[in-house]
C-alpha cells in the first residue's frame, strides 16, 4: 500500500509543463496511458539527503552498508514527491476548467484515493475521498476535484483540517448551492504504532449550503454508499 504512495497519475495539460520549468529535477514515465511524475530540487535533494544520513546513523545504522548507500536519496526524492502540495494552488487548479453551466443536480465525485502524511508522526494516512457540490452557474472538469484533493494530500496533514480544506476550496472557487466532502482513511500511525488497532477507519464529513438539509445529504450518502 505504502508503495503506491509513490506513484502518482495525472493527465499532462499546461499547469503541469509550467511545472516542469520550475523544477530542475523531473521524470516523466508513461504507464498504461497515465504519466508517472516525480519532481525534485538538486539543492534541497543534497540537504535532505546529509539530513537522512544522520537520522539513519541516529536510529542505529551503517549508511554505508550496501543496501543503505542510495536509501537516503530514495527518500530525499520521495519526500518531496509527497510535499509536492506546497508547489500547487488548487483554487487555481478549479478556476483553470470553470464553465458556465446551467445543470443544477447534484455532481458526485466519489472513491477518489487519498494518500497524505499525518503531520504528527511523519506517517502515511490513506483511503477515499467523495466529493458532492450542486452547480450554481459554474461547473468544473471532474478531474478537476480529484487534483484539488491531491493538492491539499500532499502535505504535512490532518484528515479534519484537509476535509475542510477541499470543501472551503470548492465552495470559496464555485461558489455552488452547496459542498459535501466525505474521507474514510487509515492511519498508519495508529495501525503501526500506539493503539495497533488494525482495521480501524476514520471518517471525516463537512457541509455546506444544501447539503445542510437532511434530505439532500442522504441523498449524498446513500449514492457514496453504493
Ligand atoms: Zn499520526
Amino acid at each position: 500500500m505504502f508503495i503506491n504512495s509513490f506513484f502518482y497519475f495525472c493527465f499532462f495539460d499546461k499547469e503541469n509543463f509550467k511545472m516542469d520549468l520550475i523544477n530542475k529535477g523531473t521524470v516523466a514515465n508513461s504507464l498504461c496511458g497515465y504519466v508517472r511524475i516525480d519532481r525534485w530540487e538538486d539543492e534541497k535533494t543534497d540537504k535532505l539527503i546529509e539530513h537522512y544520513k544522520s537520522i539513519i546513523e541516529l536510529l542505529g545504522e551503517d549508511v554505508s552498508r550496501e543496501g543503505l548507500i542510495k536509501t537516503p536519496l530514495r527518500i530525499a526524492k520521495a519526500m518531496q514527491f509527497l510535499m509536492q502540495g506546497y508547489n500547487s494552488k488548487p483554487e487555481d487548479i478549479l478556476k483553470s476548467a470553470m464553465y458556465k453551466e446551467d445543470y443544477k443536480e447534484m455532481v458526485i465525485v466519489k472513491d477518489i484515493e487519498l494518500y497524505s502524511m499525518c503531520e504528527h508522526h511523519m506517517l502515511p494516512f490513506f483511503g477515499k475521498v467523495h466529493v458532492a457540490y450542486i452547480p450554481n452557474k459554474y461547473i468544473t472538469g471532474l478531474s478537476k476535484i480529484a487534483r484539488v484533493v491531491e493538492a491539499f494530500a500532499r502535505r504535512m496533514q490532518i484528515q479534519e483540517r484537509l476535509t475542510f480544506q477541499i470543501r472551503d476550496c470548492i465552495e470559496n472557487t464555485l461558489k455552488p448551492m452547496g459542498v459535501a466532502v466525505v474521507i474514510e482513511a487509515q492511519h498508519m500511525c495508529m495501525q503501526m504504532r500506539g493503539v495497533q488497532k488494525q482495521s480501524s477507519t476514520t471518517t471525516t464529513s463537512a457541509f455546506t449550503g444544501a447539503f445542510d438539509r437532511v434530505a439532500t445529504r442522504d441523498e449524498f450518502l446513500t449514492l457514496i454508499n453504493k
